[in-house]
């Protein structure tokens, strides 16, 4: 039976749950009376259930899906402005002893280089970061006890904290590493890391076996339950995903829906973010092999679905799609995307050679991040590289609560001004200066609270005279 409070995988990602809102989805999907409640609903911009929102996605009715996409790009605007956050992956590590059938990193893998960065060489790539203007990390590795134990992720952290090179900092290490114990993910809570992430890959238990044959990821109730323990050990943002094009995207929403109730009606908070990857070719893996792949229609009707579901959950694209693919979706939902990444193992320090091939999967948008930042302003978007609120202790609850009562205006639309200040000034060319000034400009008169704009101008200014890092 579902339950959303049961601690267990199976009970609150209850298959038959999955599979009788499916059922119910596709007999509602013409039904127009329903569908104008569920949209009704929808507007109070307090978010859908699992079932509405599978009925919202199996729905075909141009003119419904126009009202959809109208209302996730209203909830867009409402709750997170025009901001967009900045982020880079780095790769700590490609040793992994588990199997993962769409990675290359998995086990059986001989023609991948295998490789792991020192302390030295992360101090390297952190201080290469910096020097992009890159604030906000989310730090990558494959699973492996012995190559990668907790201690290694938990000295990597310090080191990329510790570097402060120039005007740069990394101030929000996320961290997306294997499920693992509530003991380690206290000690993950206690070196001060931003977000936990964790793509569940798929909810459906049987296909997840399939594709996790071998290795400690094999257990499907595990790895289901890591945000519990993530979450019982005082970790208070937890950021899920489902590798969309191994399961039917259905399936994964109607799941990833339930479990985002789940941690609300045990945790009291949602998620802090979803993630949004398709699977990518890659070393030994080739994605058309996967029956399940979307085209760039449904994936966008599915983002504006989740952002319509789940508004105060914050959306992440990566440079996994394209330029293209990441312009149609940002209006839809999406609030922070990658720029400049590798998916090698260290490559910004030096690119790394095509000999060495530790990259995860191929990227689609290679842009450096001075250019993704150019674009996004150009679209009319303020790129953010704010981290103020984990440092302010804004997390879980407190920050739910702040997107809650649209705080957000007076706190997160300064704090992104005067970070895109900091990042025009210290790492912009001069064209992306320039028009970065006029937005700047422009931005200002929409801080709601007059006492917070005049504060964010005086910070401004003094951010124009070499002083770093004020935050609200
Ligand atoms: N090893 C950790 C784990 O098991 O959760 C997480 C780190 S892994 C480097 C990050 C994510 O990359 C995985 O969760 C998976 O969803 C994604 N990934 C793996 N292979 C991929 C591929 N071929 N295309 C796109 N994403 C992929």
């Amino acid at each position: 039976m579902y339950d959303p409070k049961s601690p267990k995988a199976d009970e609150f990602i209850c298959h038959d749950e999955v599979m009788d809102t499916l059922a119910y989805a596709e007999d509602n999907k013409d039904d127009v009376a329903l569908i104008d409640r569920i949209l009704q609903k929808a507007a109070l911009e307090k978010g859908l259930t699992h079932r509405e929102a599978s009925v919202l996605l199996a729905c075909e009715m141009p003119d419904k899906l126009e009202a959809v996409y109208d209302l996730a790009r209203k909830i867009k605007r409402n709750h997170y402005g025009n901001r967009i956050v900045l982020f880079a992956p780095l790769y700590l590590s490609n040793y992994c002893v588990n199997s993962c059938v769409y990675c290359p990193y998995h086990r059986r893998n001989k023609h991948i280089a295998r490789k792991k960065l020192s302390q030295d060489a992360i101090a390297r790539e952190a201080t290469a970061l910096q020097d992009m203007g890159h604030k906000r990390l989310a730090i990558e590795a494959g699973e492996d006890p012995v190559n990668n134990p907790i201690e290694y992720i938990l000295e990597s952290i310090q080191t990329i904290y510790g570097i402060k090179h120039k005007n740069g900092a990394i101030r929000r290490v996320n961290v997306n590493i294997a499920a693992t114990t509530v003991e380690n993910y206290v000690k993950l809570r206690d070196a001060d890391i931003g977000t936990y992430i964790l793509f569940q890959e798929t909810y459906h238990k049987e296909s997840y076996e399939r594709l996790h044959p071998t290795g400690p990821k094999h257990d499907y109730a595990y790895h289901t339950e890591a945000m519990d323990r993530a979450m019982r050990a005082g970790i208070d943002d937890v950021g899920l995903g489902v590798l969309f094009g191994l399961e039917r995207y259905r399936y994964e929403t109607a799941a990833l829906l339930m479990h985002a109730e789940h941690l609300e009606a045990v945790f009291g908070v949602g998620p802090h973010t979803i993630s949004m990857p398709r699977i990518k070719r890659a070393d030994d893996i080739d994605p058309g092999a996967f029956d399940n792949g979307i085209d760039d229609d449904t994936f966008a009707k599915l983002c504006a679905v989740i952002r319509v579901a789940v508004p105060y959950t914050g959306m992440i694209i990566s440079t996994r799609e394209s330029r293209a693919v990441r312009e149609r979706l940002l209006a839809l939902g999406i609030t922070q995307v990658s720029g400049a990444s590798r998916t090698s193992v260290g490559g910004y320090a030096v690119p790394e050679s095509p000999s060495d091939n530790t990259e995860q999967f191929d990227v689609s948008d290679n842009r450096t991040l001075d250019e993704v930042v150019h674009w996004l302003m150009a679209l009319g978007y303020i790129p953010s590289f704010c981290t103020a609120c984990y440092r302010a202790g804004r997390t879980g609850d407190r920050f739910m609560a702040m997107v809650k009562s649209r705080q957000i205006e007076n706190c997160c639309h300064p704090n992104a001004l005067m970070t895109l200040k900091e990042y025009l000034l210290d790492y912009a060319d001069a064209d992306t200066r320039s028009l970065g000034d006029l937005l700047i400009t422009r931005e200002l008169k929409s801080i709601p609270s007059p006492t917070v704009r005049e504060a964010c101008e005086k910070h401004l200014a003094a951010i124009e005279d070499g002083q770093r890092d004020f935050r609200f």
